[in-house]
C-alpha cells in the first residue's frame, strides 16, 4: 500500500522540474521601496568599492605610525563623517569620527578612549599602537565589478540595503506570478453572509490568498466552486491569462470531487496520493494550457501542502534556487513510538528549546497552528525517544 504514495521529496522534485521548464522571465524595474519580497531578475553588480575609500571605525586620532616614538603628537586637522581631509602633515595627527576618511599618510587610528589631550593640545598616546587598527578598508564589503546578488535572488531587507549602500534607486525584478485561487465546495460561505445548515465559512480562501500575496503573486480570486462539473469547467475557463490555478478542496476520489473529474476528462491530471500527513491528495496538471495545483481542502492540509510544495513552486519558477525552507535540529519534548508509513508534520511549539506537541493534531484544525512555531518533520517509517534531535522547520521560514 505505502510503496503506492509518492514520497514528499518526489513530489516536490516533479514540481520543481515542472517550475523550471516554465519560468516567469518578464521583468520590470521597481524603486527600493516596492522591490521587498521580489525576485532579483539580473546579478547585482558592485559600480563601486564599498566603502569607496579607506576610512574611521571609531571615534579618535588618525597617524602615521613612523611618526610616532612615544611623544604626544600636535593635532593637524579635525575630520568629521562627509569631509574631505587633507594630507595628514607630518609628525601629527588628526581628530577624526567613525565614518570619517582617512587622511592621506596615515595609517593607524586610536579610539579616544586611549588617548590623553594634553593642555597644550597635544595628543598622548596612553597604549602601544598597531598599524592599521580602527581602519575600515576600502573595499573590505565589495569591490567595483563584483557580483553583489545574483539573478534569483529573493530581495528583503538586507539584500534592499546591500543595493542602497551601491547607490542603486532601483533594480530589476521578475514580474509578479498571477495566480487565479479557487475554493471548492458547495459547504463554503464567505465570512460576513449568513451560515445556512451544514455549511462553513471558507477559511482556505484567506489563507492561501493572503500567503500568495506575500509571496508577491497577483491573486485573481475566482471565488468558491459549486460543487457541479459545469460551473467547474465554466470557472476554470475564466482564468487564462494566469500563470497557475490554485485550489484547495475537491482533490480526492470522492464523488464530490469535480475539480478533479473536471481536470481528468481535460486528460491532463496527476492525481498523486503524497506519504505525507496532513495533505495526502494532490492534483497536478494543466487546464486549457495553465499549470494547475489542486490542494487538499483540510485547512491545516493546505497549510502544509502550500509551505512544502507550492511555495517552493512557485519561488522556482521566478527562478529563486534555495526554494526548500531551512530545517533546523531541536530535540522533542516528546517521544514518538509508533513508526507511520507517511511523513508527518505536527505542529508544535518550541519551549526552551524542545519542541512540544500540540495534543490535537487534526487536519481540520487551523487552531493548533496558530499556538504552534512551526512544523517538526517525523520521516517515513521513524519513530523517536524524548530528547533526541529531529528536523523542525519554523512558520517564520515558509510565510512569506
Ligand atoms: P475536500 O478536499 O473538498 O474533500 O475537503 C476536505 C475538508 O476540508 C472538508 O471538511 C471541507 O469542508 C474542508 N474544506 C474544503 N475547502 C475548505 C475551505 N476553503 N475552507 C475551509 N474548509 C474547507
Ligand atoms: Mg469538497
Amino acid at each position: 500500500m505505502a510503496a503506492a504514495l509518492l514520497s514528499l521529496d518526489e513530489a516536490l522534485e516533479k514540481l520543481l522540474a515542472l517550475a523550471a521548464a516554465e519560468p516567469i522571465l518578464a521583468c520590470e524595474s521597481v524603486p527600493l521601496e516596492q522591490a521587498q519580497g521580489r525576485v532579483l531578475a539580473e546579478d547585482l553588480i558592485a559600480g563601486l568599492d564599498l566603502p569607496p575609500w579607506p576610512n574611521s571605525a571609531m571615534d579618535g586620532y588618525a597617524l602615521r605610525l613612523a611618526d610616532w616614538q612615544g611623544e604626544p603628537l600636535a593635532v593637524s586637522q579635525r575630520i568629521l563623517a562627509g569631509q574631505a581631509p587633507q594630507p595628514l602633515a607630518p609628525g601629527s595627527c588628526a581628530r577624526i569620527f567613525t565614518g570619517a576618511p582617512l587622511p592621506e599618510g596615515a595609517d593607524c587610528i586610536e579610539m579616544q578612549e586611549n588617548c590623553e589631550l594634553l593642555a597644550d593640545g597635544r595628543v598622548r598616546f596612553l597604549q602601544p599602537l598597531r598599524a592599521n587598527s580602527h581602519i575600515r578598508a576600502q573595499g573590505q564589503e565589495t569591490r567595483a565589478g563584483q557580483r553583489v546578488l545574483p539573478a534569483g535572488t529573493r530581495l528583503g531587507p538586507v539584500q534592499l540595503a546591500l543595493a542602497a549602500s551601491l547607490g542603486q534607486a532601483a533594480l530589476s525584478v521578475r514580474r509578479r506570478p498571477r495566480v487565479a485561487l479557487l475554493s471548492t465546495g458547495d459547504e463554503l460561505v464567505e465570512p460576513g453572509a449568513a451560515l445556512g445548515p451544514g455549511q462553513i465559512y471558507n477559511s482556505n480562501r484567506v489563507l492561501l490568498g493572503s500567503w500568495l500575496r506575500q509571496l508577491g503573486c497577483r491573486v485573481e480570486d475566482l471565488g468558491i466552486l459549486p460543487d457541479d462539473a459545469e460551473a467547474t469547467r465554466a470557472r476554470l475557463a475564466q482564468a487564462r491569462e494566469v500563470d497557475l490555478i490554485l485550489s484547495s478542496g475537491g482533490v480526492s476520489v470522492g464523488e464530490a470531487d469535480f475539480l478533479g473529474q473536471v481536470l481528468r476528462a481535460a486528460g491532463e491530471l496527476q492525481l498523486w496520493k503524497l506519504a505525507l500527513k496532513p495533505g495526502k491528495p494532490l492534483t497536478c496538471g494543466r487546464y486549457g494550457g495553465v499549470p494547475v495545483i489542486g490542494l487538499p481542502g483540510n485547512p491545516a492540509s493546505s497549510l502544509v501542502t502550500f509551505a512544502l510544495l507550492a511555495r517552493p513552486y512557485l519561488l522556482r519558477r521566478l527562478g529563486v534556487e534555495r526554494v526548500r525552507p531551512l530545517r533546523l535540529q531541536v530535540p522533542a519534548a516528546f517521544a514518538w513510538p509508533k513508526a507511520g508509513g507517511r511523513r508527518e508534520y505536527l505542529r508544535v511549539r518550541l519551549e526552551e528549546g524542545r519542541a512540544q506537541l500540540h495534543p490535537n493534531q487534526s487536519s481540520a484544525l487551523l487552531i493548533s497552528a496558530d499556538w504552534a512555531d512551526g512544523l517538526l518533520e517525523v520521516p517515513e517509517q521513524s519513530t523517536f525517544a524524548e530528547g533526541d534531535a529531529v528536523g523542525f522547520i519554523p512558520f517564520s521560514e515558509v510565510f512569506g
